[in-house]
């Protein structure tokens, strides 16, 4: 079987150098210089199919990109999870509350069209307290006052108060 010479000819970043005979399955082998200055010996088959393209570098600085990628991607996280941080308050946590409808706090809710808490309090059907303030402390407050003014220090310490909620 005739052999194409392949000398000379370029494969990604292997240059063939020389004829290195033939290997075990019969297929002819070359000498290449990779572009980074190694040389290995390459099956005609694999470079001709474009299977081989490198001494190896390529495929080691493609793994050594993807976990440059991947420590970007944690920097980054890191970096958005910082921005959402407000007075020490993770948003990410208020928003999570606020999808479930809890602040933590029974009757008292985020806003985030206002960016202000929101204290409620609702005794047969009624709200009786529905007021929005500039601090969760002073939300807290507000809804605890209410609850004592309107159901006694009693009521406040019973957890079925939840079912005075709207
Ligand atoms: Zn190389």
């Amino acid at each position: 079987m005739k052999r194409i010479d392949l000398t000379n000819h370029r494969f990604g970043r292997l240059t063939v150098t020389a004829f290195a005979g033939s290997g075990k399955n019969g297929n002819a082998q070359w000498k290449c210089r990779c572009d980074c200055g190694k040389e290995v010996v390459v099956d005609s088959y694999l470079l001709r199919k474009g299977y081989t393209k490198s001494c190896g570098c390529l495929r080691r600085e493609r793994g050594r990109e993807v976990m440059q990628t991947n420590d970007r991607l944690i920097k980054n996280r890191a970096k958005v999870a910082n921005l959402l941080q407000v007075d020490g308050t993770s948003v990410v946590s208020i928003m999570k509350r606020r999808r479930t409808n809890k602040s933590g706090v029974t009757g008292v809710s985020y806003d985030t069209r206002s960016k202000r808490w929101v204290a409620r309090l609702m005794i047969r059907g009624q709200y009786v307290l529905n007021h929005s303030y500039l601090t969760f402390a002073d939300a807290v407050k507000a809804r605890e006052t209410a609850v004592k003014v309107n159901l006694g220090d009693i009521l406040a310490e019973r957890d079925d108060l939840a079912a005075y909620e709207g």
